[in-house]
């Protein structure tokens, strides 16, 4: 999913580097990933608050092996070499009273 133009923009992720890397994590809601994020992807779940656009990210070995929920695990446990970036609709900062794990993770972006 990922389309390479010409175009530059300020990484989603780190919000330092320059990157010309996106993919959409929804339709219309696309983010830039720079090649040092993108590096990061591969060990590291990403999700990003599409609200606030605070950014988490977790060791993809250390949430796969705390997963309770065998079909759950299992979906994850294929995504491991996969770079995946999730968009979620709220975060912790967001959404004080509700826990990250239950935000609805349907955006979905693979790069
Ligand atoms: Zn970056
Ligand atoms: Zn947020």
């Amino acid at each position: 999913m990922v389309d390479i133009n010409n175009k530059y923009k300020k990484c989603t992720i780190c919000k330092k580097e320059h990157t010309s890397i996106h993919t959409e994590v929804a339709p219309g809601e696309v983010i830039y990933v720079c090649d040092t994020c993108l590096e990061t992807a591969k060990n590291n779940f990403i999700f990003i608050c599409m609200s606030c656009g605070q950014v988490y990210m977790r060791p993809k070995k250390q949430m796969i092996e705390r997963m309770q929920d065998m079909e759950l695990k299992k979906a994850y446990m294929l995504c491991e070499d996969m770079q995946i970036i999730q968009g979620i609709d709220m975060c912790v900062q967001c959404d004080p009273e509700g826990i990250i794990e239950q935000v609805n993770m349907h955006k979905t972006a693979m790069c």
